[in-house]
């Protein structure tokens, strides 16, 4: 098995018209555009990864049987490609090929290869370029992979299909940032030791959404969850990581380890915080904690971390028997200026000094 394998470009024979795409591309909100082509490879057992392919974005035609619409052997990504004064650019794509690689080994499911993977997102890409927004949005790119064996036994399964596919998505924010509202779970959790919290898998997500629906019903934007063994420690939102910024100059966040999703703009912005001197301390923090310390005014600014809203300020956290708000209910002063480092480095307007940035075209 070599671990290059040759992407086959097979065009699309009538790709979107260039009026019709900036139509599509004018408001496209997030996950409901995608561009014209997509990336598919096979693997089975007996030939490993094969039949890589650059293609129409098409349905799958997949049997009723596929082991995925049973038992939900499924992985993802996201990531997003920016414009930038040199052209296009991805940031840091090794560690989402990375962090596949782990999420597949904690499914039972097999790798693809790091080269593979990154070449499958680069293809994908150059090919729809044109779909890289020209303002403040973005590619996103959403590679995943899933069980397309026909068989109801439960075992791994022996057939994976693994896909790129692309989808231009607009500024997270528009006309400014808004600090979010949260709501902490009591009755639901996301993820306990020794399970899949830390894989980036389907599963998880579909577990956490009666948790975002009972938040969106108390008027939050996102669901923070606790940890499930004592219900007392915040472990992060239904798709994004939380930190806590303090008035003694010190960073908070709880510490990976399994329950977990170690979030690329987590790392990143942990890295860029020590450098700004903020003192970072990875530990378990408390739900009781975190009320205590937002009321005396030691905590000064919260926020929630993630690719698709970047950096995302908490104003208001709401939960059974009340509420408490963060600071000036505002987006704070460290969060901004994370946030603002954050983008200028990914939009090529701030100096990549840890060559975060790869360009792609
Ligand atoms: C993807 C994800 C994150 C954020 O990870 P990034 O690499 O920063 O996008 C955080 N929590 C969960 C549960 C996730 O699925």
């Amino acid at each position: 098995m070599t671990t290059t394998l040759p992407i086959r470009s097979i065009p699309h024979a009538s790709p979107t018209p260039p009026d019709k795409r900036q139509a599509l591309m004018q408001n496209p909100g997030f996950g409901k555009v995608f561009s014209d082509h997509m990336v598919t490879v096979k693997w089975n057992a007996e030939n490993g990864w094969h039949d890589a392919e650059l293609r129409a974005r098409a349905p799958f035609a997949i049997d009723p049987a596929a082991s995925v619409l049973h038992y939900a052997q499924e992985i993802f990504e996201g990531m997003k490609a920016y414009r930038t004064a040199q052209g296009i650019a991805l940031f840091r794509p090794e560690e989402n090929a990375r962090r596949m690689a782990q999420s597949a080994e904690r499914m039972a499911m097999p790798a693809v290869p790091e080269e593979l993977f990154l070449d499958a997102v680069r293809t994908l890409v150059r090919k729809d370029a044109d779909w890289v927004p020209h303002d403040d949005g973005s590619l996103y790119l959403r590679p995943f992979m899933f069980a397309s064996e026909s068989f109801l036994g439960v075992r791994p399964a022996s057939e994976y299909i693994f896909c790129v596919i692309a989808s231009p998505v607009g500024a997270y924010f528009k006309g400014g940032y808004k600090a979010v509202s949260v709501w902490v779970s009591s009755d639901y959790t996301r993820a306990a030791p020794g399970g899949t919290g830390a894989a980036k898998c389907g599963g998880n997500y579909a577990a956490s959404l009666i948790a975002q629906a009972e938040a969106t019903r108390n008027g939050c934007d996102q669901v923070v969850f606790l940890d499930a063994a004592e219900h007392r420690w915040v472990e992060e939102l239904g798709g994004m990581n939380v930190c806590f910024v303090m008035d003694d100059g010190s960073l908070v966040t709880p510490p990976l380890g399994g329950t977990i999703l170690p979030g690329i703009t987590r790392g990143s912005i942990l890295t860029l915080a020590r450098e700004a001197g903020l003192r970072v301390e990875e530990r378990p923090y408390s739900f009781e904690q975190w009320r205590k310390d937002a009321e005396s005014g030691k905590l000064r600014e919260a926020f929630a971390c993630g690719t698709a809203a970047v950096i995302a300020g908490i104003g208001t956290v709401r939960f059974a028997d009340g509420s408490f708000a963060i600071g000036n209910s505002g987006d704070g002063e460290v969060t901004a200026r994370l946030r603002a480092q954050l983008l200028g480095i990914q939009r090529g307007t701030a100096a990549d000094t840890h060559g975060w940035v790869r360009p792609v075209a």
